[in-house]
């Protein structure tokens, strides 16, 4: 199952173990690179 960075619509990425790579919003998702990019902004972003 992928996921997908509601900001820039690329694919979030897992780990061997399952988690996500990225962050979780409510029900949306945000991947590591917008995460990185935007910080604290990405909550009113998704
Ligand atoms: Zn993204």
């Amino acid at each position: 199952m992928a996921e997908k960075c509601s900001i820039c619509n690329n694919k979030i990425k897992t780990t061997f173990l399952g988690k996500i790579v990225g962050t979780k919003i409510g029900k949306k998702y945000v991947c590591n690179e917008c995460q990185k990019k935007y910080k604290d902004k990405v909550k009113e972003m998704v």
